[in-house]
């Protein structure tokens, strides 16, 4: 069940997806096959020799060696606000490279991202975004402190009842984490590693990858989860695989810290083949345990409890935080024509409702996601001094700030696991692109003819849409092979699915 062709024009295969065993050194093995970077750092089509700054790199040395021999332009654009990276640039130029860039994404400077981005730094004006604020310091280290105590307390009692808060906590502790090791290096970022999973992995797995192509064949935490968990639309994909998916989500979110930390070991030692500070922080929790527990053995049978259970919480938020849903990008999905990186970023995110609006929400529930994709190294606490900008640049460019419920997300996530066919959604064409598609009374009586007689497994539908600011009703056509069922309330205008034998009928209505 390997899916390899991306439904957004120029996207090519990752071979990385291929690799039997997937690390998330596998990853950046594939970026140095793949991206055209001769060995050295690329940004758009120029190759720079970063080998002499990194260490004078203000986010930290790992950046740098981590990403040597790919391509880097969506995180350099991504991670630097201002323009002071840029200006440093022209220093370390080399040559041009030899080959195009694998990816057609861009980043014109009236585009949706460059625009976005000039404003947030004007609303971060008066903050020091560079840091993290005192606020997200004050909840990390209160999350850290209580899953410490905790995990003291279950060594001490052997209760299994305390396993539960202390899973809880350090479910947060592991999210909130994620705020620190997007950032420039700081100790709290070690805390992520309590859970067994390496913050290390995750800046490659999360910052390099997930962040910069989500939802597509290159994001990592697609790929890394199937088959057991399969969110791109693909008819290859069996319903009755889906369901066992489902069926199997709680136990696959579980298992998750075990999964990565094995991986994590094998990386330190056969791969990397170095061992740093932060490989030795997930011995810390069981070390400590073992002082308070009756023998070592009960220490870590207790830990691994508490594993468990902080795996199936910090998965459980992961998963069902904003990217899948069958009204979000997936790869598969026909996609628009515009090709700017946030726009792209946007397409597969969801923001919610009430997490959204609370710093401690946002912080352990990978809140506000929309807005930290698009400004990973800014803390948490931050983002909302960048809402403003957020949605009037949205507003500009057409694009939707419509949030969806927790609930509404779960839903979709289990959804998604079973939807097979690509889904082409309104929204993601430009009118002028769906109002070529539309089409005349006879054309889709041949069309209807076409499928009466051939029957080939597709079926053709009559789509109706009301576009609400010209009033006009058009007839267009419509490719889909699955009954889609139930009613969607877009932005602005109402679909409706019906079925008649294989021939699907969509309705859109404007409120
Ligand atoms: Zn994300
Ligand atoms: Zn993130």
């Amino acid at each position: 069940m390997e899916k390899s062709k991306s439904s957004i024009p120029g996207f090519e295969n990752f071979p990385g997806r291929e690799v039997k065993f997937k690390t998330p050194y596998t990853f950046l093995e594939a970026r140095r096959k793949t991206d055209g970077a001769e060995g050295l750092w690329r940004i758009r089509n120029n190759l720079y020799d970063l080998e002499g700054f990194a260490k004078f790199h203000p986010g930290g040395e790992e950046w740098i060696r981590l990403t040597k021999g790919t391509d880097i332009t969506e995180i350099f654009e991504s991670h630097h606000l201002t323009d002071k990276a840029a200006k440093l640039l022209p220093k370390y130029l080399v040559r041009e490279a030899a080959s195009p860039r694998k990816l057609p994404i861009t980043f014109e400077t009236n585009g949706f991202f460059s625009t976005f981005k000039r404003r947030a730094l004007d609303a971060l004006k008066h903050v020091d975004f560079h840091r993290p604020s005192r606020k997200t310091n004050f909840i990390a280290d209160f999350l850290v402190g209580t899953t410490v105590l905790l995990s003291l307390a279950v060594a001490y009692t052997q209760s299994y009842l305390i396993v539960v808060p202390a899973g809880i906590f350090l479910a947060w502790t592991t999210v909130i984490g994620h705020n620190y090791f997007h950032m420039r290096n700081t100790f709290r970022m070690y805390y992520f590693d309590l859970s067994t999973m390496s913050s290390k992995d995750w800046r490659i797995t999360h910052a390099m990858s997930h962040h910069v192509y989500p939802n597509t064949l290159w994001d990592y935490e697609i790929y890394s989860f199937e088959p057991f968990l399969f969110w791109l639309p693909d008819p290859t994909k069996s319903t009755l695989s889906g369901v066992v998916s489902q069926l199997a989500s709680p136990l696959i979110w579980a298992l998750g810290f075990y999964e990565q930390a094995i991986k994590r070991y094998y990386s330190v030692f056969l791969e990397y083949k170095r061992f740093e500070f932060r490989d030795a922080v997930p011995f810390f929790l069981p070390m400590s345990m073992s002082l308070f527990a009756p023998s070592v053995l009960v220490a870590v049978k207790l830990w691994l409890l508490i594993i468990l259970a902080g795996s199936f919480v910090f998965f459980m938020i992961g998963v069902n935080a904003a990217h899948h849903h069958p009204d979000i990008f997936h790869d598969g999905d026909i996609y628009r024509d515009d090709f700017d990186w946030g726009i792209l970023e946007l397409d597969a995110v969801r923001e919610r409702t009430v997490i959204d609006d609370s710093d401690f929400l946002v912080l352990t529930n990978f809140g506000l996601h929309g807005l930290h994709h698009l400004l990973p190294t800014v803390d948490h606490c931050y983002l909302p001094l960048c809402e403003k900008a957020f949605k009037k640049t949205c507003k500009e460019f057409g694009i939707s700030t419509e949030k969806f419920s927790q609930w509404e997300l779960v839903k979709g996530q289990f959804k998604q696991i079973v939807q097979l066919e690509p889904q082409s959604k309104p929204e993601l064409l430009s009118k002028e692109k769906f109002q070529k598609s539309a089409c005349n009374l006879p054309f889709i009586c041949i069309s209807l003819f076409g499928n009466l007689i051939s029957w080939q497994g597709f079926t053709i539908g009559l789509q109706v849409e009301a576009w609400r600011e010209c009033g006009t009703i058009q007839l267009g056509l419509e490719r889909r092979s699955v009954w889609l069922e139930n009613f969607r309330k877009d932005q602005c205008y109402y679909y409706y699915y019906f079925h008649l034998g294989s021939f699907t009928a969509v309705g859109h209505g404007s409120p």
